[in-house]
């Protein structure tokens, strides 16, 4: 590009340098070719004049002897008497004497003496003046004079020429140095000339063409060319005087070689002047063009030097600062493509990237997953506002506890990445409580004091993946599976990826069971050991999964609870167990429900309401409901799960704490929960045949339940042993296998009414 147009602009230059030159050259040509067309044009006319003389000089010659004889007396006696030996003699002489190639004495009756063997001319002159004339006689051209001879009474007439011949033509050649032809006027033959041969038979033909003038003519002949001009010299004869264009113009070549010289010369003054023009503007132009070329391949750095102040300094300095400008707005921009513009930190690209580069390092590293924990609940209540302060606290936490080689990076949304280099597994769990431990404290915002939780997830180069997607996702996995268990911390395990899978596709598959119906309820039976008549039963839910068959609760609740199916679940659980009341209550069966809910199913602000709404329509008493709740759930959000309990309390339903004994509730907490039943987990039941420990701790757990004025019901009661110990305790209410598996509806009526009508044996055999 660059190149083409420099090439362009010289072509200009030296093209119109080269024009100037080529129209002074041609002009100067013309007027060369002009000015020597015209010196020869002159010569002709001057060779011309010459000619006219000579042959007046020959006239002359021939005169001035002729008339003396004309009028000598004894002549004209000699011719009055027709003395033909008289007159031979006398013209004998004076042909010798004037060396004439003619003598003759004739009339115009037929009179011709002469001593050489001549024509007489054809017409002589009627009047007697003596005149000159130039004939052609018996094929030969003369200059003749012609003299009457007076008083002979037949008008004679002395006729003396010089013939007009070859020796004439060269003569003439030499003094004029022209070429010089005779012709024949009449015939156009050639009668002498000094052109070679064929040019001069050429040379007859022009006169066949060419108008009689007094002006120089030109015609070629034979290849020259001639420049000529004519003189007639009677009807007869006529002279051409030739000079050769090549002589003519001979003088011109020299000179048209000086002018091509000169010509050459000023092209290549052009062309260095084009050069060095070119140069000039193109030395600025190449230096901006290389500077848009590094720009273009992201160098920033290199400043242009700016010289004088002409336009192309003035270019520089724009190119300059819009170099900087470029590299400023760049810079922006990878920072904004490689950061998180909320919290400052890398994102998850760079994180990919610098996760690879540590891969490709070779040395053992620890990715972690951090996961805040219930943080769109934060959101939801407080606003996007306070959750972005949140994360922009954590954010900085992680930061300052980030050592230097080591990264911090956001995700997305409230989850973070760490890399620690260096590290193996028990030095990485390490560092992921303590950072776990920086994080937590209370935010701080304005008059909000919020705990913050999180959960970490671990996964290890190489042992848990080669490639950073691999790696990011099992950490994630990791950190899920912390979540799910109420762990801080957790560490990949091989099978995690499937399980993983697994959970993926059953929270998709729910939202259809829950459409479907997919779902059933069974009913698990508890019995009250000092009250007979009390008995109940607990609603456990159930999938029948189209290909994997039956699954457990265990499995898919928390799957519900994190896909945000669970709230339609509980729903649906409450649905159909007050029909199932109502249905019971119409066969008489005074049974009591129990349901169990999750933590999220607290911050569900419409679920009193909804089941207030079940009860009256299906005409249950609210004390026929009881709500279990896991320690763990209330302690999730103590306030807003004690503030829904007292709603679900103040509607009238039944409240128990589900699986007792594995949270972390404190007394006080406990106290603070308007609860009706304490269940006391499996866990501690199942071998309290067997296990002092778990003895100790159920009864104290029975002891404190009635101290706070609960009920305590022990689940998972598997055998007679147990029982009686249960009963030693002063347990309230028994669930487990030995009253019966989870069963259908119809199964629990059976059992019911089995164990109703048969009130002692059933107490005997309980405790026997
Ligand atoms: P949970 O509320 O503690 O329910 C008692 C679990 O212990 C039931 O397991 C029951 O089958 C089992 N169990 C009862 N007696 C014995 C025994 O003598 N020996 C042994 N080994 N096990 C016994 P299931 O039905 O698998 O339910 C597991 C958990 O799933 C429940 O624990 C409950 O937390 C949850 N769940 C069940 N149904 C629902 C529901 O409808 N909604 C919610 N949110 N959670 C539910
Ligand atoms: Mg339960
Ligand atoms: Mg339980």
């Amino acid at each position: 590009m660059r190149h083409s147009h420099l090439g362009k602009l010289m072509l200009i230059l030296v093209g119109l340098v080269g024009a100037l030159q080529l129209a002074s050259h041609l002009t100067s040509r013309h007027a060369i070719h002009d000015s020597l067309v015209e010196d020869a044009a002159r010569e002709l006319r001057i060779g011309a004049d010459i000619f006219s003389e000579l042959l007046g000089h020959h006239a002359t010659q021939l005169s001035t002897p002729s008339r003396m004889l004309a009028m000598d007396e004894s002549f004209r006696q000699a011719v009055i008497a027709d003395d033909v030996t008289t007159i031979n003699n006398a013209l004998t002489g004076l042909a010798s004497l004037l060396k004439a190639d003619l003598v003759l004495l004739s009339n115009n009756q037929g009179r011709l003496i002469s001593p050489q063997r001549a024509a007489a001319p054809r017409n002589l002159p009627q009047d007697r003046a003596s005149r000159v004339d130039y004939l052609i006689l018996a094929g030969q051209a003369y200059e003749i004079v012609m003299i009457p001879v007076p008083d002979t009474g037949q008008n004679d007439w002395l006729v003396v020429g010089y013939l007009l011949d070859e020796a004439l033509v060269w003569n003439l050649s030499q003094l004029t140095n022209l070429d010089v032809s005779l012709l024949s006027t009449t015939g156009r033959d050639l009668i002498a000339s000094t052109l070679l041969p064929e040019q001069a038979k050429t040379a007859a033909s022009w006169l066949a063409n060419t108008n009689h003038s007094s002006e120089p003519g030109q015609a070629v002949a034979e290849g020259a060319n001639f420049l000529f001009l004519t003189l007639p010299l009677s009807d007869e004869v006529s002279a051409v005087l030739q000079l050769p264009m090549e002589r003519v113009l001979a003088p011109s070549h020299a000179l048209d070689r000086q002018l091509i010289w000169l010509t050459i010369a000023g092209l290549l003054l052009a062309v260095l002047a084009a050069v060095l023009l070119a140069r000039g503007i193109s030395r600025p132009v190449t230096a901006l063009a290389n500077a848009a070329q590094r720009i273009t391949s992201g160098h920033y750095n290199t400043v242009m030097a700016v010289r004088g102040d002409d336009q192309f300094s003035a270019l520089a300095k724009a190119f300059n600062a819009m170099q900087g400008a470029i590299a400023e707005r760049e810079q922006r921009l990878v920072h904004q493509a490689e950061h998180d513009s909320l919290t400052g930190l890398p994102n998850r690209r760079v994180a990919l990237l610098l996760l690879e580069e540590a891969i490709k390092d070779g040395k053992p590293f620890a990715v972690m997953a951090l996961d805040l924990n219930r943080f769109k609940e934060i959101n939801d209540a407080l606003g996007h506002g306070v959750g972005d302060q949140v994360l922009g606290v954590v954010a900085r936490r992680l930061a300052t506890n980030t050592k230097e080689r080591d990264l911090s990076a956001r995700l997305g949304a409230d989850e973070f990445l760490l890399l620690l280099s260096d590290v193996d597994t028990a030095q990485a769990i390490h560092v992921a409580h303590r950072i776990r431990d920086r994080v937590v404290q209370t935010v701080e915002l304005d008059d909000l004091h919020l705990n913050v939780e999180a959960s970490i997830g671990i996964a290890l180069f190489p042992e848990h993946g080669t490639d950073g997607e691999t790696l990011m996702r099992r950490a994630d996995i990791a950190m899920y599976d912390a979540k799910q268990a109420g762990h801080q911390v957790a560490v990949y395990q091989p099978g995690w990826d499937e399980r993983h899978l697994r959970r993926l596709s059953l929270a998709r598959d729910l939202k259809e069971a829950l459409i479907n119906e997919d779902l059933h309820l069974l009913y698990q039976p508890k019995a009250a050991l000092r009250d007979r008549e009390r008995i109940g039963a607990e609603a456990l839910i159930r999938w029948h999964h189209p290909t994997l068959g039956p699954l457990r609760p265990d499995e898919f609740i928390v799957i519900a609870e994190d896909a945000g199916h669970i709230n339609r679940l509980t729903r649906w659980v409450l649905k159909a167990a007050v029909q199932q009341l109502q249905q019971w209550h119409r066969e008489h069966l005074m049974v009591q429900l129990s349901v169990n809910i999750s933590a999220s199913d607290l911050q569900d602000e419409d679920l009193p309401g909804f089941i207030a709404t079940l009860l009256t329509n299906a005409e249950v008493e609210p004390q026929a409901l009881c709500l279990e709740i896991t320690e763990s759930s209330v302690m999730k959000d103590e306030y807003q799960g004690h503030a829904m309990l007292a709603r679900l309390k103040g509607i009238g339903l039944r409240l128990a704490v589900d699986d007792f004994g594995t949270g972390y509730s404190s007394l006080s907490q406990l106290k603070r929960m308007p609860v009706d039943e304490l269940k006391i987990d499996k866990s501690f039941v199942l071998n309290l045949d067997h296990s002092d420990d778990d003895a100790v701790i159920v009864h104290s757990t029975i002891e404190l339940g009635h101290n706070m004025g609960l009920e305590v019901v022990a689940e998972g009661v598997e055998n007679r042993e147990t029982v009686m110990l249960l009963e030693s305790f002063g347990c309230d209410m028994i669930q487990g296998f030995l009253l019966g598996k989870p069963m259908s509806a119809t199964e629990l009526a059976v059992w019911a009414r089995a164990w109703l009508e048969q009130p002692r044996i059933g107490e005997q055999s309980l405790s026997a």
